[in-house]
């Protein structure tokens, strides 16, 4: 299995209680890394994670309820996760959300609430994280961005807005850190079963009468020349080969994992 040379690094994975986000932090934590867990969810279903982790792994897990929506959460959980541990080593922006309406009919607030989550709170964290790799010369941030970095859809203006403009943000963190032993990626999955494309499914099975298993069928092979699923596993890997020291000339890129979606 490949290593990614980050036993008893730090890592912060965002919207780590659910889907991509916790793949991730399984596979920092099977490579050895401390972790400082976030996201939204069942209280007792976290706790229950937090210390699976630690058994299984042997290995030290944390976890910070702050709302990426709101800048002054994501200071005092970047400042609380070096206090913690005395450092952030690896980042992971994962925390994501999706509204799906045509733009004449798409609520401003969801707008706001999707530029903030999947775009903004990127810029909070790595804002607040950079001095501290700065200054000890290692760190290595993962942006979760998607195929929708990349090209675009439908009905989907500020995820795909958003997810351009992380893998933007992720060129000018690479350019700037380049000197200082830190590389900034980002990763561009297509379609993975997780609880935010379960939502869209379940939507498209509503409105065209197809059965569940149907409208999973149809909105996978719409997009990907692979009619499958990327697993989450898949994304921590790939996550774990970026904190390596085999990629420590990566920087500045966008990953596709996305069954040939953005091939076309
Ligand atoms: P998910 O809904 O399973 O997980 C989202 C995570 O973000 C959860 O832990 C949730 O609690 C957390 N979160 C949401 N709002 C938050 C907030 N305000 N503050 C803190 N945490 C918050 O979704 P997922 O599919 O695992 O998505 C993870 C990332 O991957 C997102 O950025 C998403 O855009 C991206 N992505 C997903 C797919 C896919 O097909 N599932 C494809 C491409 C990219």
């Amino acid at each position: 299995m490949l290593k990614g040379n980050i036993a008893g690094k730090t890592a912060l994975v965002t919207g780590s209680t659910s889907g991509i986000g916790l793949a991730i932090a399984r596979a920092l934590a099977a490579d050895g890394a401390n972790l400082m867990l976030n996201g939204f969810g069942d209280k007792a279903a976290i706790e229950q994670e937090r210390a699976r982790l630690e058994t299984e792994f042997g290995i030290k897990a944390r976890y910070s309820p702050a709302d990426m929506s709101k800048p002054s959460e994501i200071a005092a959980m970047i400042a609380a996760t070096e206090k913690e541990y005395g450092a952030l080593d690896v980042l992971v922006n994962n925390a994501g959300i999706q509204h799906v309406a045509n733009i004449e009919d798409f609520p401003v607030e969801k707008w706001d609430a999707v530029v903030a989550i999947n775009l903004s709170s990127a810029f909070h964290t790595i804002r607040a994280a950079m001095p501290g790799m700065k200054k000890r010369k290692w760190g290595r941030i993962v942006n979760i961005a998607s195929a929708h970095g990349l090209v675009a859809s439908g009905q989907k203006v500020a995820y795909v807005a958003a997810k351009h403009g992380i893998v933007g943000l992720t060129k000018v963190v690479a350019i700037e850190a380049a000197n200082d032993g830190i590389t900034c990626n980002a990763i561009c999955p297509g379609w993975v079963l997780t609880p935010l494309v379960q939502l869209q499914i379940d939507a498209r099975a509503k409105t065209s009468g197809q059965s569940v298993k149907e409208a999973e069928v149809a909105l996978v092979s719409e997009k990907q020349p692979m009619h499958s699923f990327t697993k989450p596993e898949g994304i921590g890997a790939l996550a774990v080969f970026l904190c390596s020291d085999a990629a420590a000339t990566i920087t500045g890129s966008a990953y596709s994992i996305d069954g040939g979606w953005v091939a076309q």
